[in-house]
């Protein structure tokens, strides 16, 4: 049966990226997956750690990530969701499948010389690189194999990293038999959403130092209007739909668009009877605000203090059911290499 597997670092409140590249889907298949499939939905704090992070802030954003989780519709009698670092199975995971993955294919990645604004050719030993940085594509893999996820809904920058997990889960049923799932990425059609600021060449990130490129699904309508005003557009007059020459405009219509969900108007017929670029970013604004609206609303109640406790027990709930999951895999798993007592 299906098992879908996909978590978000606490590292912030997620922007609109985060949203129509992974979350939104996380809770669509909530509503159209059928009772057998399981779903579990991570916030994956030991990933946060990869960069520096200051204990409060940390302990803060785990609390605000699982209040935009609950948030944005999923159901905790529905799906698990719960914090990594609960479930010790992931890291355990970790360490084993790092005794067959590959240096030579982690060199590869892009996310660390991103994180650590190094060129597309630095090389690991060469650079002010930590370990953890380096190998959490390995970790990524534990959190999904660990539940033999058969589905995994990411944003477009992940694919590299399925496509690791895919090699760690050959190269440990290569040595020791037929025990973990290789999982199928699931992407968006809003796959890749651009930064406000960067539209051409950067995806929109919670790890931008730029605040005003990225849009939190938590912003207040004069927060959205202030960042979209400012959103880099181009110098050509009127609007037209151009993601090659107006990578800036292309970006506001394709998110109008992805929050709008009507499949059968074309981003050109969006942007027919749209004249100067200050009515486009009002309209872009209008459609954010409004489908973020209801989102930002039950955020704020989850945060008051009479829900504390509430997102508590959900937190617990959600670590007691990912530990029995991730359990089944680790008693095979640890059967496999010879460890434990044989059965
Ligand atoms: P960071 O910059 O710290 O890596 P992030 O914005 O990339 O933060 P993550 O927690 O790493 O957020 O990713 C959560 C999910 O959101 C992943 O599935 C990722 O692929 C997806 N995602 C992130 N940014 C975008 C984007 N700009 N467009 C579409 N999907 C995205
Ligand atoms: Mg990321």
């Amino acid at each position: 049966s299906k098992v879908i597997f996909s978590g978000i670092q606490p590292t912030g409140i997620p922007h609109l990226g985060n949203y129509l590249g992974a979350l939104r889907q996380w809770v669509k298949l909530q509503e159209t997956e059928s009772d057998d499939t399981r779903l579990l939905y991570s916030l994956v704090d030991l990933h946060a750690i990869t960069v520096k992070q200051d204990p409060r802030q940390l302990r803060q954003w785990r609390h605000e990530s699982l209040a935009t989780l609950l948030a944005i519709g999923l159901d905790p009698a529905r799906s698990i969701i719960f914090h990594q670092s609960d479930v010790p199975a992931h890291s355990e995971l970790m360490w084993i499948l790092s005794c067959t993955a590959s240096v030579g294919h982690l060199s590869r990645m892009t996310q660390w010389k991103s994180k650590l604004a190094l060129p597309e050719n630095a090389k690991p030993l060469d650079s002010p690189l930590q370990l953890g940085l380096f190998s959490y594509p390995v970790l990524q893999a534990a959190d999904i194999l660990v539940h033999q996820a058969t589905h995994v809904p990411v944003g477009e920058d992940q694919s590299q990293h399925l496509e690791f997990t895919r090699s760690c889960a050959t190269g440990f049923n290569h040595l020791y038999g037929d025990v973990l799932t290789e999982p199928e990425t699931i992407l968006s059609p809003a796959k890749r959403v651009m930064s406000l600021s960067k539209p051409a060449d950067k995806k929109m990130s919670k790890s931008d130092t730029n605040y005003k490129s990225r849009i939190l699904i938590t912003d207040s309508r004069e927060e959205i209007q202030r960042k979209v005003k400012t959103a880099v557009t181009d110098s050509i007059d009127g609007i037209t739909f151009d993601p090659i020459n107006r990578p800036g405009i292309a970006n506001l219509v394709t998110i109008m668009q992805y929050l709008l969900e009507d499949e059968l108007i074309t981003p050109e017929e969006l942007v027919k009877d749209i004249p100067t670029k200050s009515a486009l970013k009002d309209r872009v604004t209008d459609v954010i605000d409004a489908h973020i609206e209801p989102i930002r609303e039950r955020f704020n109640k989850l945060m008051s203090p009479d829900d504390r406790d509430y997102l508590i027990d959900v937190a617990e709930e959600g670590a007691e059911m990912a530990i029995t999951s991730a359990e089944e895999t680790m008693k095979k798993v640890r059967d496999a290499i010879g460890f434990g007592s044989a059965s």
